[in-house]
């Protein structure tokens, strides 16, 4: 799956979401979540973040891999 990171904290562009072709990119408080169990690893998103925010999961810098749980529990909570 691909992952929203820390950089999509208080900016959320929304880019990402109008090039998702099976919509699973959402939307929180503070930022977007991908639903890991939607996506589809297209690629389709990770171009479209202005502030770089997403990544392939296998491919998040070592200080972000805390977000797969992150974008994870979102879809737990909601
Ligand atoms: Fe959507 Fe594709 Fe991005 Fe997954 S990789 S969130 S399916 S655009």
């Amino acid at each position: 799956t691909y992952v929203i990171a820390l950089p999509c904290v208080d900016v959320m562009d929304k880019a990402c979401v109008d090039e998702c072709p099976i919509d699973c990119i959402y939307e929180g408080d503070r930022m977007l979540y991908i639903q890991p169990d939607e996506c589809i690893d297209c690629g389709a998103c990770e171009p479209a973040c202005p502030v770089e925010a997403i990544f392939f999961e296998d491919d998040l810098p070592a200080e972000f891999t805390g977000y797969i749980a992150v974008n994870a529990e979102f879809f737990d909570s909601i």
